[in-house]
């Protein structure tokens, strides 16, 4: 099962990719976590990646092509298939990534785009908290930690993205408006879109798709 979640920072891509793993044993790419791992390693990739995210800006198009291509053709992806999050953000990587696709032999089972509000968005982001060790996503007021600021799942120290700051939420979301319409178009051509309520609960829009690929026969 191979899938693309689409959607605006804040959509629930993240969390939802979190349940899907468990549901279906397949691989989360994300982009974004690739790179954060990168600058926590202070690598190349990391230098370079910095000052654009911590701007709220988008990566060029080239460095992430490439992590992308290495997750895919060259690392395998899992065996029963992979959902990639935060890729593609431009249509230039929407068309990349179908290159990669081939080259790789892998083709998408579904492309998720969930949509979402801004009042939604705004307080998933700006109570996101991450823990800084194991990666794990917690909500100061829907999803708190059994101890403040500590993670549960693996005693990890929980931070605040740099990014997840208001303002630089904003201009995240004002940078995903600019580049989401041609993708979106890109995809209705090719009649794979799929649109989701990301307002939802998260694990309502998980059971929902559960649902759709077991009705379609898509299950490993
Ligand atoms: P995310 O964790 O998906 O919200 O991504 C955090 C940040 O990483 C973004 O604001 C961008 O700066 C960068 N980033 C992640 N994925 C991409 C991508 N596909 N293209 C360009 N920049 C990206």
């Amino acid at each position: 099962m191979n899938l693309v979640l689409l959607g605006p920072p804040g959509a629930g891509k993240g969390s939802l990719a979190g349940l899907l793993k468990e549901a279906l044993g397949i691989s989360h790419i994300s982009t974004g976590d690739i790179l954060r791992d990168e600058m926590a390693k202070n690598s190349l990739l990391g230098q370079e990646a910095k000052n654009y995210m911590e701007r709220g800006e988008l990566v060029p198009d080239e460095l992430v092509t490439k992590i992308v291509r290495q997750k895919l053709v060259v690392n395998g992806a899992g065996e029963k298939g992979f959902m990639l999050d935060g890729f593609p953000r431009t249509k230039v990587q929407a068309e990349e990534l179908d290159k990669i696709l081939i080259e790789a032999k892998k083709p998408i089972d579904y492309i998720l785009y969930m949509e979402s509000t801004l009042p939604v968005i705004l307080n998933r982001l700006t109570g996101r908290r991450v823990c800084r060790k194991c990666g794990a996503l917690f909500h100061l007021k829907n999803k708190p930690p059994k101890q403040q600021g500590i993670c549960n799942e693996c005693g990890g120290e929980l931070q605040q993205r740099k990014d997840d700051q208001e303002d630089t939420i904003r201009h995240r979301i004002d940078v995903y408006k600019e580049n989401i319409r041609p993708i979106v178009d890109y995809y209705k051509r090719q009649g794979k879109l799929e649109i989701v309520n990301g307002d939802k609960e998260t694990k309502d829009v998980q059971q929902a798709l559960l649902k759709k690929i077991n009705a379609d026969g898509k299950c490993n």
